[in-house]
């Protein structure tokens, strides 16, 4: 491993491994989240060293923190938070700090194309290796047609790639089979907007946290995953009159730490049975009339169905389905029922798990039920895990129609063959798209034989792992693999194509909030690597894609110019970027969306006036039954009237897939650490994460382990149906009967160490997904684990996170010594734009 960022000492407060989240700035409730400016530069730099600062947003989780890079020397060599942000007020997270840039400059970055020769990828030309995807996909074409071809792309690229993706795929070829990772990550919250307000977009905003009296977390272990975003909770926490947190997850997280320490409640639901709880929350809410019934009867529809779903789930039923107890169930819906703004936060707990559609949307029930939507504090972000997921799900890329138009609606399909020229019938509208594991099964059988992976790492992060290496090694399926390194997905291609990274290209990109950043090109390169954007428009050149007037299809060569096509085919949509140019996004602070002639400065919150683009003639979706993925027409929805109505909409529980038998008795679940982002593929390059969380791990329950002879740090095989890994068993603070795995270890780097080959923890997980979203469940499967032998000392677990160990102490994880201008804390000098401002 390259030591790109450095050595930093264990004890100082500035180390960001050991103290995640840095220096606090409590404040009152109602007051603006005081700035902290956090940097990092790499060894050897200081301040006066930087050449220049280059204006970004971090792209290592979905918060978007906006940030400028440091450049030295035409190298990437630093990071520092941008205090006029709305975001973040300069703040950056562990990974922000110590792995934006190592990866940069790393060794084994792709330099050059590959193409596989006699069965082994060798060095090429752009020529001969774009030749090679070109021969294949007009030969496809030619003798199958469109659908012979697939496109999985990521949550990592720019607005500006996803956009003009999704028109080659829409325009040039006609292919329904498109999808992202974000399938993996971020589908269920598109899901869930769309069931209950009629379009994907996040209803609140990060300034509710400033406002809120209570904050609920539905399967969200933010310290990990939006570590900035608990950042500004901790401040609200622990200032002045703070908000009672409450925690919904089955691990004890940091999360529950403060749930108990702010007088909440921490429900911990066994795996696979969120439903059930969120039923029976809905159902304390309606029989203790904790309902704004006025607010409910003018802006929602659904009440009656809603309250005869949940009438069976009172508190001692949920108890017996869920594990929870009867008297925090009902503690949980008084702080929602009798707070006066309630923030709530949603992520992979529920998405990822079964009914995750169902579940999420059961979130929104609630806040609608109070008449807690679009005013300050209350408030439903519904996360996602990647920085760009909502830019594929805006652009296109996904599958779904660009600038959220629905494909059943025949107006919305004519708007973009008149935009893109093309005849309507080249649009694949007949059907849905085809989502991420559905084209998976088709590359299988080799109905789809071209596809084309961008930016993504499937042989690690997709459900049943050696299925999909299996499928992508296979010759029925010609693979195109597009990435920074040769990873273990690039490994199998037929054709891979060095990209061009962050700081390394221009374009734009969305976080969860709907805050648009730019950013900008800070270095050259490496070698002969391109950016994504060029590497379509060569496709697209190459394939010969034109018009109806036979005029090229594409007519951008920059990322400006496909900005300024992507802001035109938002116009009169929700997802409305026509006020938003380059320019205007160089400023201080990123902008929220819409942006357009009535809110210049952007908006900091959807549905202020309580209307909701439902409208049959406008919605996303006609919507689905949430328990069996059935549609509804668009006959039905009319008839609905929904009128700028939500939807209140609820689905019964029903038992996970895979329930713990004799042979497979507990239950299997993965997550996330704070140190590493997905794959590793950036973070683990960076030397400080990787000392923090450098070896995959489980974390087992004390009685379990003390069931099975399994003591810290103990070498275990744990296996499934499916597949098997053997790693060494952190003793935590998991619930008992439960198996936690982090999911980022694939074994790209073999080298450092002797075991990587049997860790991924998709080895174990299933093929199956939710009705609705169509998300794969990563969260429930049966396993079993078997003492294998001793380890050589604790497991490679962090013990600053909730992955420390469940009693006795071990030392504190950390990344190493300061370098000569780490973490700095800067006096505040933040002011809230008059836009952003709630009160
Ligand atoms: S919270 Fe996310 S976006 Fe912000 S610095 Fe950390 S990884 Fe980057």
């Amino acid at each position: 491993m390259d030591d790109m960022d450095g050595d930093r000492t264990t004890a100082d407060i500035s180390d960001r491994v050991a103290h995640v989240f840095g220096e606090a700035t409590p404040h009152p409730r109602h007051t603006v989240w005081p700035a902290r400016e956090d940097q990092y530069l790499q060894k050897g730099v200081t301040e006066q060293d930087v050449d220049r600062w280059v204006q970004s947003a971090c792209l290592l989780c979905s918060n978007g923190c906006g940030a400028d890079i440091a450049v030295k020397d035409g190298v990437m060599v630093g990071i520092r938070g941008r205090a006029g942000d709305t975001v973040n007020h300069g703040r950056l997270g562990p990974k922000g700090l110590y792995g934006s840039t190592p990866w940069a400059a790393s060794p084994d970055r792709l330099r050059r194309p590959l193409v596989r020769e006699n069965g082994r990828l060798v060095e090429t030309d752009w020529a001969t290796a774009m030749g090679r995807v070109v021969e294949e996909s007009k030969r496809l074409l030619a003798e199958k047609g469109p659908l012979s071809h697939g496109f999985y792309t990521s949550g990592q690229l720019f607005l500006e790639e996803y956009y003009t993706l999704a028109v080659i795929g829409k325009a040039g070829l006609g292919t329904p089979h498109m999808d992202g990772n974000t399938r993996l990550c971020t589908a269920t919250s598109a899901a869930a907007f769309k069931e209950s307000f009629g379009a994907d977009g996040q209803p609140g905003s990060y300034t509710d946290i400033e406002h809120c009296d209570a904050i609920f977390l539905f399967g969200h272990n933010m310290p990990e995953t939006q570590t900035v975003l608990w950042t500004r909770i901790l401040d609200r926490t622990g200032g002045d009159n703070p908000p009672r947190v409450v925690c919904v997850d089955p691990r004890h997280t940091a999360v529950a730490d403060e749930a108990d320490r702010t007088g909440g409640v921490h429900l911990a639901p066994r795996v696979g049975t969120n439903l059930a709880l969120m039923n029976g929350l809905t159902r304390e809410l309606l029989e203790n009339e904790w309902v704004d019934l006025h607010w409910v009867d003018a802006h929602t529809i659904g009440l009656d169905d809603l309250r005869k779903t949940v009438e069976p789930y009172t508190p001692d039923h949920v108890a017996e389905i869920c594990g929870t107890s009867p008297d925090d169930l009902r503690k949980a819906a008084r702080i929602f029922g009798e707070s006066s703004a309630v923030l709530s936060t949603v992520l992979q707990g529920f998405y990822q798990s079964h009914q995750a559609t169902a579940a999420s949307v059961a979130v929104h029930n609630l806040h609608l039920l109070r008449g807690m939507i679009g005013r300050p504090g209350a408030g439903v972000l519904q996360m996602n895990g990647q920085p760009t997921a909502q830019n594929n799900r805006e652009c296109g890329a996904d599958g779904d129609l660009p600038g959220f138009r629905n494909w059943e609606n025949p107006a919305h399909v004519q708007q973009l063959a008149d935009a893109w020229n093309v005849d309507v019938m080249t649009i694949p509208h007949w059907a849905p798209p085809t989502h991420a594991m559905q084209i998976m099964s088709y590359a299988e059988t080799g109905s789809i034989g071209f596809l084309w992976i961008s930016a993504t790492n499937p042989a690690v992060s997709m459900p049943e792992s050696a299925r999909i290496r299996k499928l992508l090694a296979g010759d029925q399926c010609f693979v195109v693999v597009q990435d920074l390194f040769l990873t273990e997905t690039a490994e199998l291609a037929d054709v891979v194509l060095p990209a061009a990274g962050w700081g390394e290209k221009t374009g734009c990109f969305t976080n969860v909030n709907r805050v648009v950043h730019l950013s900008e090109q800070a270095v050259e390169p490496p070698g002969e690597a391109r950016s994504d954007l060029d590497i379509f428009l060569m496709y697209a050149d190459a394939m010969g894609f034109t018009d109806q007037e036979d005029q090229p299809l594409i007519g951008w060569r920059t990322p400006e110019e496909a900005f300024d096509a992507w802001t035109a085919i938002t116009a009169g949509r929700p997802v409305d970027y026509t006020g938003l140019t380059y320019d205007k996004l160089r400023g201080p602070s990123g902008i929220p969306w819409p942006v357009n002639d009535e809110h210049p400065y952007g908006t900091d919150r959807l549905y202020t006036d309580g209307v909701f683009p439902t409208d049959t003639e406008t919605c996303e979706t006609f919507g689905h039954d949430l328990q069996t993925g059935g549609v509804v027409t668009e006959q039905e929805h009319r008839a609905l009237a929904p009128s700028g109505r939500a939807f209140l909409k609820g689905a019964p529980y029903t038992p996970a897939h895979e329930a713990p038998s004799e042979d497979f008795p507990l239950l299997f679940t993965t997550g996330r650490t704070v140190f590493q982002f997905h794959t590793r593929t950036k973070t683990g390059r960076s030397r400080s994460l990787n000392r923090a969380a450098a070896d995959a791990w489980v974390e087992m329950s004390v009685v379990d382990a003390a069931a099975l002879g399994v003591a810290e740090g103990d070498w275990v095989r744990v296996e499934s149906p499916r597949g098997a890994i053997e790693v060494r068993a952190r003793i935590g603070r998991v619930m008992q009967g439960a198996v936690f795995a982090p999911f980022h270890y694939g074994h790209w780097d073999p080298d450092d160490l002797a075991d990587a080959g049997h860790r991924s923890a998709n080895e174990l997980t299933m093929t199956v997904w939710d009705p609705v979203s169509k998300q794969p469940y990563f969260k429930t499967a049966a396993c079993r684990v078997t003492a294998l032998r001793p380890g050589d000392g604790a497991a490679p677990a962090p013990t600053t996170t909730a992955s420390a160990p469940a009693r006795g102490r071990l030392p504190a994880t950390t990344g190493g010594a300061p370098t000569s201008s780490h973490v700095l804390a800067r006096a505040p000098h933040y002011e809230l734009d008059p836009s952003q401002r709630s009160d």
